[in-house]
């Protein structure tokens, strides 16, 4: 079966989504002139979005202001960070959350009628707009509700993106896998969009929806598109140290609340590491709690947030409370949470401008997936929900221009060929040499073992997304660690112990 497009949105999170409700506000969709396509691996509201809960970054407080948004960014990015992209993400700030107000989106409000900004750790004032701590619940039900008044969209869910060639008149086809009745059809578009998000399963352990698999950064290497900043991830301090691969995350906004770090000692720890103590970035206080790990018997240590005021926990941090209960049967009005760090978001990608357009030309990446500047070496807390929205915005106008018909190519794209490759495998080597912590003789032998992997693999005679899962997550692996050997100082969130700062 094939079928044709102006547009194929790949992701139904807040970048798949958001881009597809700003292209609906265009003339060209009113007129009837845009035909969109929008496709998601799982189920719609299967995404990292969903689960997002601290909420979203943009000023809005009196006494805060654009100049201190950047700075914090800035600042948590290391300075690598694409100055230009900081200060127009910022300054659109309140306007992208006026956006997904207008899309249906609902932020807690305090007693006087205002909107209820949270302060999280390396922001120098409250700034995240939130909904409790299901923020990413709250804006992704709003935009699916929203979805429902569209008319001429064709929405695939449980339909996943394994193989994509661009043809020489610029237009793009799509080998797609429908897993609601196991078949295969090929899709074409002029412009195509992705919206991935990110690549936890490339770790054992991860705050991540079991979907990221760095698929769209696995599409557009195979494209031929610049990635950037790979090795750049972000590990969340504060995982509750469970027997799962996915980890539940306690909110950095617990601590903004006055949750404390100690060791298995009980003793507060963070005064020896920073002086914004457990409020600083995330890679320092990982780092941290690494080091304490290794100075003890325990494999975690604890987040205790008994000194909370129990109305404040019931009615900021009712999910958290009720999780650690449910989980690991912990009332954390009384005891300390075990944590541990865990992978939890990608700051590199796929390398887009400022239109969010990589360096192919009509291929877009928005969201986790892609790599704009914003973050530079590690990501400000609740920068990344504004950071999709911001680029779903600033992608409208190259996005709808020059929409001519895709040539409908009679030829079948082919699957790849996959090889019978396990994702445990990749997954451990990636945990022990390219974690928080890497180093020059880690990388190597962490790159000489994934290509053996990939090597001694026998091909898979039936196409399956478990394979195809493992086949992204093993070449996006080698692109990391290659990324990883080219750094040559530490910075934000990577960390080499044998480079000099
Ligand atoms: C537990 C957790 C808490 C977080 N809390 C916050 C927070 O408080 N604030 C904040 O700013 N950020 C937070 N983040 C990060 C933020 O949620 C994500 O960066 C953001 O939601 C990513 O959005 P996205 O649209 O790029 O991707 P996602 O929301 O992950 O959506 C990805 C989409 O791509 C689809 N897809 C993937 N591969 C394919 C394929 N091959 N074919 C078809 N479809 C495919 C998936 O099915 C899915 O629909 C959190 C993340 C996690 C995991």
């Amino acid at each position: 079966m094939k079928k044709t497009y102006d547009i194929v949105i790949v992701g139904s999170g807040i970048g798949g989504l958001s881009t597809l409700l700003y292209l609906a506000e265009t003339a060209l969709f009113k007129q009837g002139k845009l035909s969109i396509c929008l496709m998601s691996k799982g189920k719609l509201n299967e995404t990292n979005t969903n689960w997002a809960q601290g909420g979203i970054a943009a000023v809005n407080a009196i006494g805060d202001n654009f100049d201190k948004h950047i700075q914090d960014t800035l600042t948590a990015g290391a300075f690598t960070n694409n100055q230009y992209i900081v200060e127009k993400v910022v300054k659109g700030g309140p306007q992208f959350l006026s956006d997904l107000i207008s899309w249906g989106a609902q932020f807690d409000k305090n007693k006087n009628g205002g909107y209820d900004l949270a302060k999280e750790g390396g922001h120098s004032d409250a700034r995240i707009w939130h909904k409790e701590d299901q923020t990413g619940k709250a804006i992704q039900d709003a935009l699916i509700d929203s979805l429902s008044i569209l008319p001429n969209l064709t929405i695939l869910d449980h339909t996943c993106v394994v193989n994509a060639i661009k043809y020489a008149d610029h237009s793009f086809g799509l080998g797609v896998y429908d897993s609601n009745n196991d078949s295969f059809l090929n899709i074409f578009c002029n412009k195509l969009v992705l919206a991935t998000g990110g690549l936890g399963m490339l770790y054992q352990k991860s705050t991540n929806q079991l979907l990221a698999t760095g698929d769209g950064i696995y599409l557009a290497s195979k494209l031929g598109a610049t990635i950037e900043n790979l090795s750049f991830i972000q590990f969340h301090p504060t995982g509750l140290y469970e027997n799962n691969q996915i980890s539940f995350l306690i909110s950095e906004a617990l601590r903004g609340a006055g949750a404390i770090l100690r060791n298995e000692q009980g003793e507060a720890f963070m005064y020896k590491y920073d002086e914004r103590l457990d409020l600083a970035p995330r890679d320092i206080v990982s780092r941290a709690i690494v080091k304490e790990i290794g100075l003890q018997q325990n494999p975690f240590v604890y987040l205790d947030a008994t000194k909370i005021n129990s109305e404040i926990l019931d009615m900021h941090f009712p999910t958290i409370k009720q999780e650690c209960m449910l989980r690991i049967g912990l009332n954390i009005e009384k005891e300390f949470i075990p944590i541990v760090p865990v992978q939890h978001y990608s700051c590199g990608g796929v390398k887009v401008d400022e239109f969010g357009e990589t360096s192919i030309s009509g291929l877009f990446a928005i969201g986790e997936t892609a790599c704009t500047g914003l973050h530079g070496a590690n990501r400000l807390a609740s920068n990344s929900l504004l950071e999709a929205v911001a680029f779903a915005k600033f992608s409208i106008p190259k996005l709808t221009e020059l929409m001519e018909a895709p040539m409908m190519i009679e030829v079948d794209i082919v699957l790849p060929i996959l090889n019978n490759i396990h994702k445990l495998d990749v997954q451990q080597i990636m945990s022990k040499q390219a974690g928080i912590v890497k180093s020059k003789q880690g990388l190597k032998e962490a790159y000489e073992q994934l290509c053996n992997i990939k090597n001694s693999a026998v091909q898979n005679s039936n196409f399956d997304i478990e394979h195809f899962e493992a086949n992204c997550i093993l070449e996006v692996a080698l692109l990391l660690i290659q990324d990883a050997q080219k750094q040559i100082s530490n910075k934000g969130v990577f960390y080499n112990s044998d480079l000099v700062n």
